[in-house]
């Protein structure tokens, strides 16, 4: 039996030979570079039982993939069953994501009696780092970070026994002989977690390395450091990130349903975006304006250890502003120090940067990858097909990149916003790790048409063949992969900007696609936005933008709707001299902006502190029992053009609402409404000419999800297929595997 898929450093061989020892079968069981293999013999009956526990109960960190069996002559032999050497070869085999810490490690964590009592690095062949820590396969001690620790005999005698849990466990360590906490400034070692929670609990701000990085951890409950924190991390109102010691606490402040709940204890143990209780105890600075909080279980023995005393922290990626997390002791050193009052570290190397993964439970049950990071990364995306090694370089906005090989899709972990030199210098080694890991060596890359993407000038300049691909089109893409699509999809990409093929910024696109490329059949109608990228961050400026193109009076409308009160008079009069000269303001069909634009003009919010926070805003205050709408227009094709989704006449029933003073609450959800049924529309349109009955909703504006249930409820009743992202995020994350994929079926069949 061959076996492909997650299978080694999961405990995989030690569960073979215990199950095939258990059915008095004979053979062996090895590693190979491309996953296990297993000769084995004996009555056909247990044969068969033998295949059927492979399936039902391998080990909780396994992934199967695919399972082939070949019939050889029997040996006749009845010496048992054994475990063999690893033998090499020039396939590649999956890694591991990093994973929780067990029930068993945590029972012996906190055992008086077992010698790795408070041990803050005890980890088995269930649990423990696995990504972070590798830079090579196979997946061998010597290939990792931990090879510069030499097992003591008690360790390694649990390495060495197949009936140990620890058999082969890689990262396995005691307090005698594996990695040790230790405190930059403070005392000494052996009370490094007790001086941590002090200093937290003292109102300090503390850097803790964690297991794919830094995190900085303040008491969650004391305003002024939190607020002392925002200052010196980030001048935005993104959310902290939370972690607590158990369930029951998590519950004290928000609301958690069955499905979240499974979430927050999963093995990946993602941050979890949960509803807010109300009244709220905590400070509101953790996430303002925001109706979640974004939790997370403790996932290493170390957070265990701190958790147990602190019960909730604020847990918060151990960076500044924009750029990517610290994972090294110096890094934290010249990085972190300035906002730490003290650092507590370890040594351990972490190999791959992996932030926290954040996932949020979508209306329909379905868990939505908000960032697919530790935990979950580098777990493959099955594809139906196979070709050569490609690589899709991602875009700029949270980016991720994948490669392809053989059947399967590894996406990278979250890299970030392409927007400085650190973060190019974290996308380059995770790149060399990954190509090494996998043994990946793609020879033709695919970038976004971004003149000023980050992303595409790197891939430019790489001694690789490159592929352009339109930004909505890798979206599109992304889903069709997923779900292993056939035949042309009607591809819905809502999202904030992205380079359209006429060098306008694209944004609110449906468009006839399949991964050979795409019509563009509609989009949302054309607005300036003046000032370009300023008013994307200033929602505000694009408002006044959208006014202008609808209104002959834009001065007497933004007067009545109070930005004359809100905003500085001199700077929106220059706006509205520049919003009708297009170099100084480039059109944008993006959805994304037509929520920011709604946003501001009714009051929410005129300012993105940081992605998406004018449209969450507006999405958080939108009543759930509206079901009016404002107009909109669909303007027919001329020959050769898309159709036009107009928005003008929403927008002036939107201003008049405005003005009238109506609820901000059912102006926002008859928004919505509006936005749901514009689509709704043009996408039967569509299918009723072409015949397509199959939809796939991509871009970041999805995770908007009123719109997403709205829109893919509404299709599904008129008969269509409705898909739209799982594996992936449905913002830019998602977009290198639509390049990706786009890029093999070019090399299969080059588009015209
Ligand atoms: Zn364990
Ligand atoms: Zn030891
Ligand atoms: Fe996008």
């Amino acid at each position: 039996m061959k076996i492909t898929g997650i299978v080694q450093g999961v405990g995989f061989r030690p569960f073979v030979h215990r199950i095939a020892s258990k059915l008095n079968l004979n053979g062996f069981v090895k590693n190979t570079s491309d996953g296990v293999f297993i000769e084995i013999e004996g009555e056909r009956g247990s044969l068969d039982e033998f295949h059927r526990l492979l399936k039902s109960s391998a080990p909780p960190l396994s992934r199967i993939s695919t399972i082939d069996i070949g019939e050889i002559a029997p040996l006749g032999n009845d010496n048992g069953f054994r475990i063999i050497e690893s033998s090499g070869g020039k396939g590649f085999t999956l890694i591991s994501p990093d994973a929780a810490t067990c029930p068993d490690c945590l029972r012996e964590l906190n055992d008086p009696t077992d010698r790795r009592y408070k041990y803050p690095f005890i980890n088995c062949t269930n649990c423990g780092p696995r990504y972070s820590i590798t830079y090579k396969a196979p997946y061998d001690r010597p290939n990792t970070t931990m090879k510069d620790f030499k097992m003591c005999s008690l360790c390694q005698a649990e390495y060495d026994n197949p009936n140990d849990r620890r058999f082969h466990a890689v990262p396995n360590a005691c307090p005698d002989c594996g990695p040790m906490l230790t405190v930059a400034c403070g005392p000494d070692e052996t009370s490094a977690i007790a001086y941590a929670v002090r200093l937290i609990k003292q109102g300090h701000i503390v850097a803790v390395k964690g297991l794919g990085g830094f995190h900085i951890a303040c008491d969650a409950d004391n305003e002024s450091t939190v607020n002392r924190l925002r200052s010196l991390k980030r001048k935005s109102n993104k959310p902290f990130a939370l972690m607590a010691s158990d369930l029951n606490e998590i519950k004290k402040h928000c609301h958690v349903s069955d499905a979240e709940e499974a979430e927050l204890l999963s093995a990946g143990r993602p941050i979890v975006l949960l509803k807010k209780k109300h009244p709220q105890s905590l400070p509101d600075s953790l996430a303002p304006k925001n109706t979640r909080l974004g939790f997370m279980l403790p996932y290493t023995p170390m957070h265990h250890l701190l958790m147990d005393e602190l019960k909730i922290a604020v847990m918060t990626s151990g960076n500044v502003a924009d750029e990517p997390i610290v994972s090294t002791n110096n890094e934290a050193d010249r990085v972190l120090k300035p906002m730490a009052d003290e650092v507590i570290t370890h040594d351990r190397d972490i190999y791959m940067r992996v932030d926290d993964s954040v996932v949020r439970l979508g209306n329909d049950g379905i868990r939505r990858i908000i960032r697919r990071s530790r935990g979950i990364a580098p777990e493959p995306i099955k594809l139906i097909s196979e070709g050569p090694d490609v690589l899709g370089a991602g875009a700029d906005l949270k980016n991720t990149f994948t490669i392809l090989k053989g059947p399967y899709a590894i996406m990278s972990q979250h890299i970030g916003d392409m927007e400085n030199i650190e973060t190019l210098g974290f996308y380059e080694e995770t790149l060399k790790n990954l190509k090494s890991v996998y043994r990946a060596d793609p020879k033709w890359v695919a970038h976004d048409m971004h003149p000023q993407y980050l992303s595409r000038r790197w891939a430019i300049g790489q001694d690789m063949q490159k592929l352009p691909v339109q930004h909505h089109h890798a979206h599109i893409a992304s889903v069709i992969a997923e779900h292993n699509l056939k035949g042309r999809v009607i591809g819905v990409a809502l999202d904030g900007t992205g380079y359209g093929t006429d060098g306008n910024l694209w944004g609110g696109e449906i468009m006839a696609a399949d991964l050979t490329g795409f019509d563009r059949v509609a989009h949302f109608n054309y607005t300036p936005l003046p000032g370009g990228e300023s008013a994307v961050k200033e929602p505000w400026r694009a408002a006044i933008g959208a006014v202008c193109s609808i209104r002959d009076n834009p001065k007497d409308v933004l007067k009545r709707i109070g930005f004359y009160d809100a905003y500085d008079e001199s700077e929106i009069n220059n706006i509205i001299k520049i919003s009708r000269i297009p170099e100084f303001s480039p059109l944008s069909s993006g959805a994304g902006r037509l929520f920011d634009i709604v946003s501001a003009l009714i009051g929410i919010c005129g300012f993105n502190t940081f992605e998406g926070e004018a449209a969450i805003a507006l999405e958080s205050i939108a009543c759930d029992d509206i079901t009016d709408e404002y107009p909109y227009d669909i303007f027919d094709a001329a020959p050769g053009k898309p159709m036009v989704i107009g928005f003008s006449r929403s927008l002036t029933y939107i201003i008049d609402d405005r003005v009238s003073r109506a609820d901000t609450g059912v102006i926002a959800a008859k928004f919505h409404n509006t936005a749901a049924s514009a689509v709704v529309d043009v996408v039967k349109r569509i299918s009723a000419t072409t015949g397509i009955d199959a939809v796939a909703l991509s871009g970041g504006v999805f995770q908007n999800e009123i719109l997403l249930m709205s829109v893919s409820r509404r299709l599904r009743e008129s008969g269509l297929r409705v898909y739209y992202n799982e594996a992936v995020p449905t913002n830019d994350a998602g977009v290198s595997l639509g390049q990706a994929v786009i890029l093999r079926e070019h090399l299969k069949e080059p588009v015209k």
